[in-house]
Parts: C-alpha cells; structure tokens; sequence
C-alpha cells in the first residue's frame, strides 16, 4: 500500500511517499528556520504564509522523487493534530483537496504517533508493545505504545517540553533558534560537573517531568554572573545543562521500563537527536539488558515520512476521515 504523506504542523512543510508503513519511496523537508530565527521563535503567521507557498512544489518533488503520480497513491495521509493552527489547516486542506480530485481515503495523523512511527521506518523488526520516550519542542512524554493506534501515557511534563527547555536555555546562552543542536555541540567541549544545576522531580508523580525550574536556574545562573562581572563558560553551562536534562530523563525511563516489564524502549522527537541523549541511553538500556531503538538523525525532526508511516497503521485500524475533517493545536496522543 502506497501511501502520500503530508506534514505541516510547525515550521517545516514535508511530503512522503511511503509504501506498506515501513519503506520510504521518498522525503522531502522544506524548512523554515531560516525565516524564523531572526524573530527568536517561530511565528505562526509567517509559518502559515510559508506552507501555503511550499506545500505544491515539495509534494510534487515527493511523488516525482518516488517515480509514481497522484493517480498511483492509495491513500493520502495528513498531520492534523497538534501544533499551529493556521499551520495544520494548509496541510490538512491541501490532503482534503489531494482526496477530492482523486476519490482516495484521507488518513487523520496525530503528529506525536508520527514521531514515534519514524522507528518503523529505521527498524523494521520493532512492533509494539513497548515504552517509548518521546522529546520533542512540544512534548515529553513517556508513553506506552500498547499496539500501533493505543497509547497509554505513563508520565509527561507538567510545564515546558524538553526541545523548549534547550531553546530557551540557549537562547539565554546567546545560540541561535532552534538552540538545541547548539548546547548539544557545546556541550560536547564543556564540564558537565562546572554548574551546578537541580536534577528536577515532580513531588507527587514519579514518571511525570519538569523542565521549567532547570531552565530559570540556567537563566539565574547567567544573571548572576553578568552582574558580578564573572565571565561564564558557555560550553561548561551547556554540558551542565545537558546533563541534567539527559539525566532526569534517562532515570525516568529505566524506572518506567522495570515498572512495566518492558523490554524494548523507543525514543521519539527532535531531542532524541542530541548526543548526550543517545550516549546515556544507550549506556543505561546496556546495563538494564533493555533493546534501545532510535531514529537516525534524519527522522528525529518533523518530516512526512514518519506520518506516512502511522499512517499505514491507522488506515489499517479503520482510521480515515471524510471531508468534515478539521485540524486541532491540541490532543492528547490517549484522547
Ligand atoms: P512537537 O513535535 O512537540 O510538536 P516540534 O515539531 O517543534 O514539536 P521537533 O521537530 O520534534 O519539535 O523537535 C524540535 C526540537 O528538537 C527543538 O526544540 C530542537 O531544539 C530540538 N533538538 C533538535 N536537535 C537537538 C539536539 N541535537 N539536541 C537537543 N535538542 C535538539
Ligand atoms: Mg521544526
Ligand atoms: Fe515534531
């Protein structure tokens, strides 16, 4: 089964062309960081103008890229949930309008399922059951993946996701928006014992996160120090920091993983692309015997090839949508 992918939910326009949930025919990614890092931030209005420019041409690049026209596709799958509004809606219109000219099943796709189905992708012997973590700019979550279309969250961040807490730590630390690969490659020349920094717990929860206090105390620390007119080591600050987001959530996972006898755990989003990440996960699944599976670096981001892959999974399930479709910045991936 042949399946066209659509993502449009934040600040990156992707089409995919993916066969059977698991190859991927073709992927295409047009991102607009460029435009948004001099704002800080991505900003809804100028993501919105971008997607409705570059969503004809990177679909088209897509299909031409897999050697088949729209005709050959059997179904079209579409992020439409959460994110941007204004940023999904020309996603999930376009998919309506892909459908409507050539009578195909539209497939719904939740973009956090998404992330976690880019592992399909890179590990074809993965099937659920398993525990997954997905941190990613929005979300942290540590998340039972119980069959491909059921999820049960077992912990999430009561405030800022993990990818946010990087972004604003480095933009205090003076890097550039999106921050995250910046700590990470600083970090890579830095102490990570030089700031000393909390290791944040939720007092009521034993899975659930936090991220926010970390941050502030990253923010103080530099205030600080300006203040007093101490120069700060911002490849040491970075490894601090990394360290104790990788920490928290390296402990959080294995804690999970023996509490509900998983034996595979997958990590999901953009933050599963940072290397301290990826190193003390391994170590960590190394010593507790689990199998650890993670995305390449090319499907750790948002691209369309991952929701073609749940995609797949969903069409199976019975899960298509008809015209009356519409986008939502907000579902929970148990709703
Ligand atoms: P969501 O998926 O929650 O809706 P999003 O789509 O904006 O949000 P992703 O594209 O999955 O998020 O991930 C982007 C995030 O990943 C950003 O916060 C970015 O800084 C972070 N990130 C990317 N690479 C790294 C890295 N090497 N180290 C740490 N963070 C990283
Ligand atoms: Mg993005
Ligand atoms: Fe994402």
């Amino acid at each position: 089964m042949i399946i066209l992918a659509i993502e449009s939910s934040c600040d990156e326009t992707a089409a995919a062309v993916v066969e059977n949930g698991r190859t991927v025919r073709s992927s295409v990614v047009a991102s607009q960081i460029e435009e948004h890092r001099r704002f800080g931030g991505v900003v809804p209005e100028i993501a919105s103008r971008m997607h409705t420019e570059a969503i004809v041409p990177v679909t088209a690049q897509a299909l031409e890229q897999a050697g088949i026209t729209l005709k050959e596709v059997d179904a079209v799958a579409v992020t439409y949930a959460p994110g941007l509004i204004g940023a999904l809606l020309v996603g999930v219109n376009f998919a309506k309008g892909l459908c409507i000219a050539e009578n195909k099943p539209l497939v719904p796709v939740h973009h956090i399922k998404g992330h976690i189905a880019a592992n399909y992708i890179a590990h074809p012997e993965l099937k659920p059951p398993f525990l997954c973590l997905v941190a990613s700019g929005g979300h942290s979550h540590i998340i039972m993946v119980e069959d491909y279309t059921r999820f049960r969250v077992i912990g999430r961040t009561r405030d800022d996701a993990a990818g946010e807490a990087f972004d604003k730590a480095a933009r205090a630390m003076g890097f550039p928006y999106p921050g995250g690969v910046f700590i990470d490659k600083a970090a890579a020349q830095g102490n990570p014992k030089a700031y000393p920094l909390p290791r944040p717990k939720v007092a009521d929860s034993e899975f659930d996160l936090s991220f926010s206090g970390l941050k502030t105390a990253v923010i103080n620390q530099l205030h600080n120090a300006q203040q007093k007119g101490e120069e700060i080591n911002t490849n040491d600050m970075a490894a601090s920091f990394q360290s104790a987001v990788v920490e928290t959530l390296t402990s959080r996972l294995m804690t999970a993983a023996a509490q509900n006898q998983s034996t595979a755990v997958v990590v999901a989003g953009g933050v599963a692309a940072n290397s301290g990440l990826r190193t003390a996960l391994t170590e960590a699944c190394d010593k507790h015997r689990l199998t650890l599976y993670m995305p390449p670096l090319s499907l750790c981001g948002d691209n369309a090839a991952m929701i073609g892959a749940q995609g797949y999974y969903e069409y199976l399930a019975g899960n298509t949508a008809d015209l009356t479709l519409n986008a939502r910045a907000s579902m929970a991936v148990d709703e």
